[in-house]
Parts: C-alpha cells; sequence; structure tokens
C-alpha cells in the first residue's frame, strides 16, 4: 500500500480537491491512504480566531468563524455539485459548537494549549471530509478515518509525542482492514487524540510526520508527500527562482535539510521512514505528472555533484560563553550544558575554542533566564535575529575544497560568517549570518554549486520550464 499526503495548497479549493481526487484515483491500484492538511491558511486562520475569542474579542472571532464557514460552504457547493447537503450540515454543527466557544473562551480570557488543539483540528477534519465525499461521489469505495482514533499521542497539547507502538496496533485493526478490500481510505494529518480521547496536535507542519507514521506502521511501499512545488529542491524557491529539484538523495541529507529549514519536509518525517526503510517521494499536485525528488536510504553519486541543496533557518540566537577563570578547566563545558538541559532547550550548532563555547537556539524561550545562570560562572553575550545555513551533501565528506568554495563564494558576496561546524555526520556545513544577509547567501551558494549542468551530473532538473508552462 501506499500513503499519499496532501498539503494546505494541494487542497486549497475546489479545483485543488478536485484534482487531489483525480490523483489519488489514478493511484487505486496501490491502495492509497490519503492523509490530508486543512486548506491553505486555515490552521493560522483558526489560532487566530481562538485568540481572538480568548482575547475578549469576541465579535471579531465570530467574523472569522463565519468567514471559513462561508469558504468551506463554498468549496463545498463547487466540489459537491448538488449534493453538498452532508457536508453543509456537518459543517454547521461545528460552526455551531466553534461560536460556543468563542462564549466560553472569552469569559475565562485564556486560550489553553488543550483548547487550542480542540479548535485547530477542525481544519483538516473539513478537507478530509470535502474529499471523501468527492471520492464517493466519483463511485469510489472510500472509507473516512478519524485520525484521532489512529494517531494516540502523549498530551503535550499543540507538541504532542506520537506513541509509535499504540499507533501501529491501532493502524492495523482500523486502517488495514477497509484498504485490503481494495477501499481508498481518507484521514487527516497532524491531529491525534491522547488515549483518553482528547484532541491533540503533533506541531506544525506535523502532516508530513502523521503520513510517515502511517507509513512505518503498515510498512508501506511509499510515503508520497505531495506539495506545490516539483520536489525537493537546491535552495527555496521562494528565494532562489532558478532553484532545481534533486533528483534522489539520501534520507540523512533530507533530515539535515529537513531539520535545518526546508519546510518542504517535516523535521521529524525521516524518522518513521528510516526506520522501516520506506522511500519517501516530494511531488506537485500540480503537476502529477513529474516523478518528484526519492529520498531513500542510499542515492546513487552523480559525477561532479558534491553539494545537493543549501537550507536556511531562521530567528535564531547565538549564545557566546566565555571564561578566562575556566580556561583548560574541566566540567566547563557540562556546567554550561547542564543549564541548557535544565531548561530543556535543544542547541543546535556548537563551537568551541579554549576560552569558551558558542552555540546556537532556535527560540527565544528562557533565554534570559538561561543568561542569568550562566552569567554566574562566565561572561555571556546574546545576539538575536540571526540565520543558521546549512550546506548538504553526502559527499562532502569525500570531496576536498567545498569548504573553501562556500566561504569564497560567500566572500565575494560580501556575507559575513559567525560561527562556523562541520556536523558530526561530516554531509553538512553549518554557518551563522545576520538575518539581513540570507538572500545575499542563498544566491551565492546556489550560483556556486548549482548553476553549472555539467559539474552537477544531470542530478538537478530545471524547474523553470514547468512553471512557465502552468
Ligand atoms: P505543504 O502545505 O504542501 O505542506 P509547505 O508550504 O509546508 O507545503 O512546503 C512547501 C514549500 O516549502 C514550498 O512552497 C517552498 O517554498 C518551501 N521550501 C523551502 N525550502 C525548500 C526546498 N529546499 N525545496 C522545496 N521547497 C522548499
Ligand atoms: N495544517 C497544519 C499546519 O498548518 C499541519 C500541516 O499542514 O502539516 O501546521
Ligand atoms: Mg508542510
Amino acid at each position: 500500500m501506499l500513503v499519499m499526503k496532501f498539503g494546505g495548497t494541494s487542497v486549497q479549493d475546489a479545483a485543488a480537491l478536485r484534482n487531489v481526487a483525480q490523483i489519488v484515483v489514478s493511484q487505486r491500484a496501490r491502495s492509497p491512504l490519503v492523509v490530508l492538511s486543512a486548506c491553505a491558511g486555515v490552521t493560522n486562520t483558526l489560532i487566530d480566531a481562538g485568540q481572538k475569542a480568548a482575547s475578549g474579542k469576541s465579535e471579531e472571532a465570530l467574523a472569522v468563524f463565519a468567514s471559513l464557514h462561508l469558504r468551506h460552504n463554498a468549496i463545498a457547493d463547487e466540489l459537491l455539485e448538488g449534493q453538498s447537503n452532508k457536508a453543509k450540515e456537518l459543517f454547521e454543527t461545528d460552526f455551531t459548537s466553534l461560536r460556543r466557544l468563542v462564549y466560553g473562551l472569552s469569559i475565562v480570557n485564556e486560550l489553553t494549549p488543550r483548547a487550542l488543539d480542540q479548535i485547530v483540528a477542525h481544519g483538516e477534519r473539513w478537507s478530509s471530509m470535502l474529499l471523501a465525499l468527492a471520492l464517493e461521489q466519483r463511485g469510489v469505495p472510500v472509507t473516512p478515518v478519524d485520525a484521532r482514533t489512529v494517531m494516540i499521542t502523549g498530551s503535550e497539547f499543540t507538541k504532542a509525542t506520537p506513541l509509535f507502538d499504540v499507533i501501529e496496533e491501532k493502524a492495523k485493526q482500523i486502517l488495514l482492514p477497509p484498504l485490503n478490500e481494495g477501499r481508498i481510505v481518507v484521514t487527516q494529518g497532524f491531529i491525534g487524540s491522547t488515549k483518553e480521547g482528547i484532541t491533540t496536535t503533533i506541531g506544525r507542519g506535523g502532516s508530513d510526520y502523521s503520513a510517515a507514521i502511517f507509513g512505518a506502521a503498515l510498512n508501506a511501499e511509499e510515503i508520497q508527500i505531495w506539495t506545490d512545488v516539483d520536489g525537493f529542491l537546491t535552495a527555496d524557491p521562494k528565494i532562489v527562482s532558478d532553484a532545481r529539484k534533486i533528483k534522489e538523495m539520501t534520507f540523512t541529507e533530507a533530515a539535515e535539510l529537513a531539520y535545518f529549514g526546508a519546510k518542504v519536509l517535516h523535521p521529524s518525517t525521516i524518522l518513521p521512514a528510516v526506520q522501516k526503510n520506506i522511500p519517501v517521494r516530494v511531488l506537485n499536485s500540480r503537476r502529477p505528472e513529474g516523478d518528484g525528488t526519492l529520498i531513500a536510504n542510499t542515492a546513487p553519486a552523480y559525477p561532479g555533484c558534491v553539494v545537493k541543496s543549501v537550507a536556511y533557518k531562521k530567528g535564531i540566537t547565538v549564545i557566546g560563553i566565555q571564561s578566562t577563570r575556566m580556561l583548560m578547566a574541566h566540567g566547563f563545558l557540562a556546567r554550561v550544558f547542564e543549564v541548557f538541559e535544565r531548561y530543556k532547550k535543544s542547541v543546535d550548532v556548537v563551537v568551541t575554542s579554549e576560552v569558551g563555547v558558542s552555540l546556537t537556539v532556535d527560540n527565544d524561550s528562557d533565554v534570559e533566564k538561561i543568561e542569568e545562570e550562566l552569567a554566574r560562572f562566565a561572561d555571556v553575550k546574546v545576539e538575536k535575529n540571526k540565520v543558521v545555513f546549512c550546506v548538504v551533501g553526502e559527499r562532502m565528506k569525500s570531496t576536498k575544497g567545498v569548504a573553501a568554495r562556500v566561504f569564497r563564494a560567500l566572500a565575494e558576496a560580501q556575507v559575513n560568517i559567525e560561527l562556523i561546524s562541520q556536523g558530526g555526520s561530516e554531509i553538512n556545513l553549518t554557518f551563522v549570518v545576520d538575518e539581513a544577509a540570507i538572500d545575499d547567501a542563498v544566491r551565492a551558494l546556489h550560483q556556486e554549486f548549482f548553476s553549472d549542468d555539467f559539474a552537477s551530473g544531470n542530478l538537478f532538473e530545471s524547474i523553470v520550464a514547468h512553471e512557465t508552462a502552468r
């Protein structure tokens, strides 16, 4: 069987959903389990409505829900032509309870993570219901499954941890029988529930992760991530207009890039796939005839191609910790990291010298408290608004001169580099720059590594032609 996950832009309106229905039906023989995100923008809008309600702006919150209701009714009318009553009745019930919730939240003046999950989980349920009805209307046998009965998680609302063993059992019980009967199963990404049945979500962008978890639980032949670009690209196409599609990459390369900001894949997606060695394929729902990017355990070495892609993560804080007193003293690093451990703060890049250590964290929560604690035994300098860049390629570890090319290209583009680290896996080179230098840095690196067809050994495909053909 096959897992097919469609992101928000692939289900943004009736035309997009119709297109998804067509793609799914074309794969019917491969027993697809379809995992959907909410229609584009809906999760953000639901969060916004919840926040408005809890900050006393009830009227504004109601207006936001009213426009979402209209949008979903309009999609149902256009998609289900004359048979939209069932969908609209369900929307009516949901929006009635959301309206009630607005009054509740405005009284308590607080939006707990648990209440937020209850609100945002509607987005995925609405989009998947619409698709299931559209498939049914085409006469395809379809079984809608509420993902909350399978995706059992801990109770860390808004970022709940999936409980793999329980999920595997539930997936076999609930998802497998209809798939074995040749039915298409439609479910939701991103949402889950605790063992007690309370709705949770597994973190923003988490539908990719849901798809991979379901795929691993069912030993799928492939996990397909359908999105709005041709595949995993050499850089973010929003910055580099001539970014190119990578035909094949390894799990390790994809994991590093996703972790360092390549939004096309949620950073946790790769783990379940690796555990069961299931290939992941990133595909474009607007150009389904393409073969996308194949991510697997190994990828062939293309002559001349060393670097596969460049990613970056914004909103980074660099913490510099120096202590001449501690010079050469053992236990210094342990003391530093013990502070981060206590605040459960994960550290991305670490660079040490004899008199200190510099490291990066990817959000500001607790940074002031951490700074205060570190200042008891060291000099601390905190710098915000930085970006971590990551240049990735399996063959970087066995190729000379890559670092020199990276830093020369950046120097020529007048980009100042701060921390430099070659990741433990040796397949990435990571460094920090100022947020203002993002565009210059991405373009310089892209020009250096991906502009030459011959040197990159045909691993990359141009996407420009497709974009203009659309
Ligand atoms: P979906 O809603 O389908 O999950 P996302 O917006 O989460 O889609 O991810 C797709 C987007 O990721 C693309 O539109 C693109 O702008 C962005 N992106 C960033 N880096 C890359 C990359 N290296 N390759 C492809 N897309 C990337
Ligand atoms: N709809 C959720 C989000 O916007 C999950 C996803 O799209 O992956 O974060
Ligand atoms: Mg996404």
